[in-house]
């Protein structure tokens, strides 16, 4: 059954991502109910309401979706115990509990790509001194250790040349489980958003081509300039994990691509992605109105892009001034979308915005937003 326009959404998280939907959601007449322990959350501001609580708060998760008629989160470090208890009172909340459980350990994650026959780095679970030993033997070195739940944006990884390094991180992290990955020499990153709706209709984005700097994803260029069969490869990885897994909602699947062309599956980001964000500017229907449709129960929109190009900068805090410079030079540029988050604060890191140059083609799109993107700071 859909959930038509004058309907209410339930987000759990009140981040950019929850913004960029609610935003979605009210152009189509919908209404908002965002939880979020900070108050005027970024999605707080634009949502009908914000239920001031933890993530981990499950009477006010039930309070969430007693006052809405579906619900979705925007951040994959929701307790899935809470999604869970959402979906026993009989709610619907999408995608389910047993698709964010995959996607938050990077162990089930993996084992399921390798289940559905999807290519994985290969890696060792590491629980103990012992599983750290036999990895060093089975996969070897340089190695990225990572916590097997609660990383992101690079936190809770570090690369280790031998055992003694290895030792320190696992000390280090008190004896959390770890996954230990070999180290590849990747060509380029790559994603593929995908979504999916109860009726089992599948959509999938344009690759983006993607680049980190300390772990931070930087730019996302569209379309990604990677062979025809690459790309086929890995729209049909991010397909294969809505089908097999049922999916509803949206969800992106970080890839990466090596120099002969093939593709490996690194994570699965239950939730529209960062890399997707150029989709508001340059695709028909976003990646965040497409998660209101696919959990909503609507037909899917075209993921067909308006323009040939496009490509988008992360603005992030620097921990100085909290007022950005240079947005009317930026915004002389008629090719040119500026996206702010609302956050009062810009620390260091912190992703406060972003920007989205479209152009006729991937190089130009990319050159065009690097240039503009200098043009802003924080004072
Ligand atoms: P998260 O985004 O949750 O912090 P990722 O697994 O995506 O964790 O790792 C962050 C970044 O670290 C990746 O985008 C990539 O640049 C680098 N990285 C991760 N795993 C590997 C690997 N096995 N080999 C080389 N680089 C890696
Ligand atoms: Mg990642």
């Amino acid at each position: 059954m859909s959930v038509l326009p004058g309907s209410t959404i339930g987000i759990l998280g009140g981040g950019q991502l929850g913004r960029m939907l609610a935003l979605a959601a009210r152009r189509l007449g919908y209404y908002v109910v965002t939880l979020d322990p900070t108050p005027n959350s970024p999605c707080g501001q634009v949502a009908d309401e914000q239920i001031m609580a933890k993530f981990e708060d499950v009477t006010a998760a039930l309070l969430l979706a007693e006052k809405t008629d579906v619900i979705t989160y925007e951040f994959e470090n929701i307790p899935a115990e809470v999604v869970a208890a959402i979906e026993a009172r009989g709610k619907p909340i999408f995608p389910s509990s047993e698709f964010l459980k995959v996607s938050q350990n990077r162990v089930s994650e993996k084992e399921f790509f390798k289940r559905i026959g999807v290519p994985v780095v290969d890696y060792h679970a590491v629980s103990s001194e012992k599983d750290l030993e036999d990895a060093a033997v089975r996969i070897g070195f340089p190695a990225v250790l990572k916590t097997a739940s609660g990383g992101y944006d690079g936190k809770g990884q570090a690369i280790v040349d031998n055992l003694d390094q290895a030792r320190a991180v696992f000390k280090e992290m008190q004896g959390t489980q770890l996954v230990w990955e070999k180290k590849i020499p990747f060509l380029k990153e790559i994603s593929v958003i995908c979504a999916r709706n109860s009726g089992g209709e599948i959509v999938s984005y344009p690759v983006s081509e993607n680049v980190h700097v300390h772990n931070i994803l930087h730019t996302a260029v569209v379309p990604a300039k990677i062979p025809v069969e690459s790309a086929k490869a890995a729209r049909d990885i991010a397909e294969r994990v809505a089908v097999s897994m049922k999916v509803v909602g949206v969800f992106c699947v970080e890839m990466f691509l090596m120099d002969d062309g093939s593709v490996y599956a690194n994570e699965i980001a239950p939730r529209p992605h960062n890399s997707g964000h150029y989709s508001i500017d340059a695709c028909v229907c976003s990646q965040f109105e497409q998660q209101l449709r696919a959990i909503c129960g609507l037909p899917l929109g075209s993921t067909k892009m308006v323009f040939p190009a496009a490509a988008m900068a992360n603005i992030l805090g620097e921990g100085k001034g909290n007022t950005l410079s240079g947005v009317e030079e930026v915004l002389k540029n008629p090719d040119l979308r500026l996206h702010l988050y609302g956050k009062s604060e810009a620390r260091a890191k912190r992703k406060m915005g972003h920007l989205t140059s479209l152009a006729n083609d991937a190089d130009a799109a990319l050159s065009l937003v690097v240039a503009e993107k200098k043009k802003l700071a924080w004072v």
